[in-house]
């Protein structure tokens, strides 16, 4: 059975004080609603700024199915790079997860499928679930093009993981025009693509490798249009900006199976 997951990804937001606020309001949460007992059992992860991660992850401590993640790692294991954070120091500061590929490292540091396979890489090595991200910008959707785009990212970026490897990972499909604009796939688009990209891992992997990869949807998505995006068959849960930064939000979209 796959995994339901429901991550908040705070970007560049909140002061260490407002993260802890509300780290600590989404752990109260945790507790008054077990997130085990909640429908689907949803996995919960919170994407903290790197300096914000050990405080938060300390806040979580105990809390059965809410993790953290790192927004982002660097490629090598260590060494003379000033400024970077390695997955070897994520890991040592309890931390579970990380993101891989999101669109605006893609777009603004312009990382690339090669580059990202490597962090991929380099996450595993280092006992790190990758939530890797994929998704069309509106000029390629609208050339219909949307499918291939999101077939090369994952081929480039996942696909030459052993099944072992690929087990561990996530995939966030988050079309790139609804990132932020207010803009939402309509469900059925989410669930045409979240079917498509279970079909390429069924063609690359396997049935039952398929059937366990966890597929979330990310664009826009809040507490008035979860229910029916995560409705969805192929819809495991959602990657949440924006509404995942106040608490009352972020829990009404882990309600939302
Ligand atoms: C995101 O940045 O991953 C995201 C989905 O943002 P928003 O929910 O604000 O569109």
């Amino acid at each position: 059975m796959r995994k339901k997951i429901v991550a908040g990804n705070w970007k560049m937001n909140l002061t260490l004080e407002e993260g802890l606020s509300l780290s600590k309001a989404i752990a109260e949460f945790a507790k008054t609603n077990p997130l085990d007992k909640l429908n689907g059992s949803p996995k919960v992860i919170m994407f903290t700024p790197f300096i914000h991660l050990v405080s938060v992850t300390e806040s979580t401590k105990g809390i059965n199915q809410l993790e953290t993640g790192a927004q982002n790692c660097y490629i090598e294991e260590k060494g003379a790079f000033t400024g970077e954070i390695s997955a070897k120091m994520i890991q040592s500061a309890g931390v579970k997860n990380v993101l891989v590929g999101h669109s605006e490292r893609r777009a603004y540091f312009g990382e690339t499928n090669e580059v990202l396979a490597k962090k991929v890489e380099i996450a595993l090595a280092n006992n790190i679930n990758p939530m890797y991200c994929c998704g069309e910008v509106l000029d390629e959707r609208n050339a219909g093009n949307h499918f291939n785009v999101v077939k090369e990212q994952l081929e480039k970026g996942l696909f030459w993981l052993s099944e072992e490897e690929f087990a561990k990972v996530v995939i966030a499909y988050e079309p790139v025009w609804a990132i932020g604009t207010g803009v939402t796939a309509s469900p059925e688009q989410a669930q045409e693509m979240h079917a498509y990209i279970r079909s390429l891992v069924k063609d690359k992997y396997n049935e039952n490798i398929a059937e366990n990869t966890t597929i979330l949807y990310g664009g826009s998505c809040n507490a008035k249009n979860a229910s029916e995006l995560f409705a969805n068959p192929d819809v495991d849960g959602g990657l949440i900006g924006g509404a995942s930064l106040k608490a009352e939000d972020f829990g009404a979209i882990i309600q939302a199976y």
